[in-house]
């Protein structure tokens, strides 16, 4: 592309940046101002200009602007402010952004699959302009973020997370598709909205469900390989464990809201244990809520203690108890249980709520992800520090008025013992003249990485093991200093360097067990991962 064409080119745009001699030989003379401007000053004016809005949308829609008119210096600009800015391209803005979809709709940003596609799935992915896809985002709506069903306008979920994917793993942007299966929805609000952009009709749901997804599952894989990953995201949990489960043998699949939460949380508890100086084995676990979070990070670290003690799985389990919303699950309820489940349905007499859950099994980690705010009260924090010395408490749920308890709630009622993180940010709280920094469990710090190792080996499948080892990797990068100030996640500014680590381990594994199609097996993985990771530092065109 040159003049007009090259401007008005994402891809290649730079904006006031090109050079003297790009103007010259790239008819672009009289078509930009006199100034040429360092991608670094372009920054500063856009950091500059975003934190001008008051509010949040506002960001969310003129970050989004740049990536239309100019994508490197987009992923320069969210690089460079990883804490800054990870909220306002993802969680919580990019949820206000899809309840709003569909009046702020601008251009396609992924590609829109509903059942008037049947039979035309190829076609529509045929019709991306990008050819060679690593990785696929797909939600079908039904449960985005803590909002429910957004139908169609849940587009914003793997635009939003495929972003990440690039800024924080490097995987090239042309190389990620974000998908919006829509199959109706449920959201009476949406159904009646003159500006709602889905199908209007309520969600297929059996035979005529399934059939849309295996038809996209099947035209994924002939179209992009084998190789290709598809990561489900904000499906209702039904769907997301039955998704998971049929597809994770034939096809490379991933599910963030049951997977990437279990890694994310495993690494919080295994960098919790170095400070408390005991293992996964010596505790025994409550979770609150027992969906995709729960179960997902409940099986995650019986696998982890089973590695751990050369111990069989059926045995870890036995120190892992999930309440949900009928009570403790218990072996009396086992017939009317979900699959997900029935593997954590130990011998006990029913137990009704929390507290008393509490009480009866004397739980030294306590982990929430029900959806219910304020549901840890200062009884339930008091009860566990009457009987262990660091009671380790995650408050998972999200947004910040779902969460379990705050930050201050957890540190003051347990006198300052307890090791805290949650799902939503909390503030640093000073407690008896101590600073408490509470760490965020937040899934960014495996996904980016995770799809990163799965692409750079070419593995064909998700094994569990991968799980575990990112978990690992990002234990691994908790600092001393971290610690010191309660904190169990490393800060999220050194992200990529972390992806980086946790790319290098997962992709052992897949050559480890022989998933991976890309040989030979580097010699230094962590290298080569970082070797491979997209920068979006300005090329020279000649
Ligand atoms: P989900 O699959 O819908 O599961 C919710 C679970 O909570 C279900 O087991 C449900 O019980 C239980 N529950 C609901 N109300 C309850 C009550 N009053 N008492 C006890 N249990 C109750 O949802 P999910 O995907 O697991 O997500 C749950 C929460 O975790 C969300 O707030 C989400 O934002 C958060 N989350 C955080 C992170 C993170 O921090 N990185 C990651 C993922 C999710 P039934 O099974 O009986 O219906
Ligand atoms: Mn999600």
């Amino acid at each position: 592309a040159s003049g007009v064409s090259l401007l008005r080119d994402p891809r290649y745009n730079k904006g006031l940046a090109f050079t003297e001699r790009e103007r010259d030989a790239h008819y672009l003379r009289g078509l930009l101002p006199p100034t040429v401007a360092s991608q670094r000053l372009q920054e500063k004016k856009l950091l500059h200009n975003l934190r001008q809005y008051q509010l949040p949308l506002q960001k969310y829609i003129a970050i989004m602007d740049l990536r239309e008119r100019n994508e490197r210096l987009f992923y320069k600009l969210l690089i460079d402010n990883v804490e800054e800015l990870l909220p306002v391209v993802y969680t919580p803005t990019v949820g206000e952004a899809c309840q709003k979809y569909g009046s702020i709709f601008r251009r396609p940003e992924g590609l829109f699959i509903s059942l008037k596609e049947r039979g035309k799935v190829l076609e529509a992915l045929k019709n991306w302009p990008e050819r060679s896809i690593q990785v696929v985002v797909v939600t079908d709506g039904e449960r985005i973020l803590g909002l429910g069903d957004l139908g169609c306008q849940g587009m914003g979920i793997p635009v939003g997370k495929l972003a990440l994917y690039t800024a924080l793993g490097g995987v090239r942007p042309s190389a990620c598709l974000p998908v919006t299966i829509d199959v109706g929805t449920n959201n009476e609000d949406l159904l009646k909205d003159e500006f709602y952009i889905g199908l209007r009709q309520r969600r297929a749901i059996g035979q005529e469900y399934a059939d849309l997804l295996h038809e996209f599952m099947n035209a994924v894989k002939q179209n992009y390989g084998e190789e290709v990953l598809i990561q489900f995201e904000d499906f209702a949990n039904h769907n997301a464990f039955e998704l998971l489960t049929k597809y994770g043998t034939t096809h490379l699949v991933f599910n963030d809201d049951i997977q990437g939460t279990a890694a994310v949380v495993l690494a919080g508890l295994l960098a919790a244990l170095k400070v408390v100086g005991s293992s996964l084995a010596d505790h025994t676990f409550l979770f609150f809520g027992a969906g995709e979070a729960g179960t997902g990070v409940a099986e995650l670290i019986a696998l982890e203690m089973s590695k751990q003690a050369e111990a069989p799985v059926e045995e870890t389990r036995k120190n892992i108890w999930l309440v949900d919303s009928k009570g403790l699950i218990v072996n009396s309820r086992k017939g009317s249980l979900q699959h997900f489940k029935k593997p954590w349905a130990h011998q006990h007499e029913p137990v009704e709520d929390l507290l008393s859950a509490v009480k009866a099994l004397k739980p030294t980690i306590l982990i929430g992800s029900a959806g219910v705010g304020r549901a840890f009260t200062k009884e339930v924090v008091e009860t566990m520090t009457s009987y262990t010395e660091r009671p380790l408490i995650m408050a998972l749920s999200n947004p910040t008025s779902k969460s379990e308890c705050t930050a201050e709630e957890a540190y003051s009622w347990s006198k300052g013992r307890a090791v805290f993180a949650s799902g939503s940010p909390f503030h640093p709280v000073e407690y008896n003249s101590r600073v408490f920094v509470p760490g965020q469990a937040n899934n960014a710090y495996v996904f980016p990485g995770f799809g990163l190792g799965l692409v750079i080996s070419g593995s064909l499948r998700v094994h569990d093991q991968m799980l575990l080892a990112a978990s690992e990797a990002l234990a691994s990068q908790v600092s001393p200093e971290d610690f010191e100030k309660g904190l169990i996640y490393p800060p999220l500014r050194n992200i990529r360097k972390i992806s980086a680590q946790v790319a290098a381990n997962v992709a052992e594994v897949a050559y480890d067990l022989g998933l991976a199609t890309r040989l030979p097996r580097p010699g230094n993985l962590v290298e080569y991962a970082e070797s491979c990771m997209y920068s979006p530092v300005y090329r020279n065109y000649r």
